[in-house]
């Protein structure tokens, strides 16, 4: 069987139990399933919550990966590693151990009920675009444009770089 190898961006959020920890270990968990490699991963940025303000701010990063998973089997996948790593429900855009969010896979556009790529936000959330922009500063979003028009529409906010931390 032919398997076509796709790049697909992840990014990745936690404000719960060492978030920079929590961040590590996703990427490496990532890392180590067979159908996913890790190519290449932002630096940590911490973000305010952008959900409920009385929960921590949150660690953020993005990972470049190839894979030969389906949107929809990366998707459980990564719903799979949440689990794992403990992710508990609690209320929305609330307080989170680890989300794996798919932000892009390859240049595909996906509306389905539980899947929407690129995904649903990322024009509107720095967490999201700085980190992205560091591992691909020439990247084209399809239905939303080049990064750096996304990145020069965003409004001020706060987002700060977390000391010489890197992912991987
Ligand atoms: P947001 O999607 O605004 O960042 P969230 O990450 O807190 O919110 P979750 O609770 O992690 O939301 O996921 C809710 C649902 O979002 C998932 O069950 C999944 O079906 C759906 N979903 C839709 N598009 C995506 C996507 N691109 N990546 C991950 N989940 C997605
Ligand atoms: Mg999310
Ligand atoms: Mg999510």
């Amino acid at each position: 069987v032919l398997s076509v190898k796709v790049s697909v961006y992840i990014g990745l959020g936690s404000n719960l139990d060492d978030p920079l920890a929590q961040i590590q270990t996703a990427v490496a968990t990532l890392n180590q399933t067979e159908e996913l490699k890790v190519l290449a991963c932002s630096s940590l940025y911490g973000s305010k919550p952008q959900g409920p303000q009385d929960q921590p701010d949150f660690a953020n990063a993005v990972c470049l990966v190839e894979t030969t998973l389906s949107p929809l089997n990366l998707l459980a996948c990564l719903q799979a590693i949440e689990q794992q790593q403990g992710r508990v429900k609690k209320r929305h855009w609330g307080e989170r151990l680890i989300d794996l969010d798919i932000l892009l896979y390859g240049a595909q556009v996906i509306s389905t009920e539980v899947l929407t790529v690129p995904h649903a936000e990322i024009a509107n959330r720095d967490f999201v675009l700085i980190p992205l922009v560091e591992i691909a500063p020439d990247l084209v979003i399809p239905n939303f444009g080049s990064i750096g028009s996304l990145i020069s529409k965003l409004d001020v906010s706060y987002l700060k770089p977390l000391a010489e931390s890197h992912a991987v």
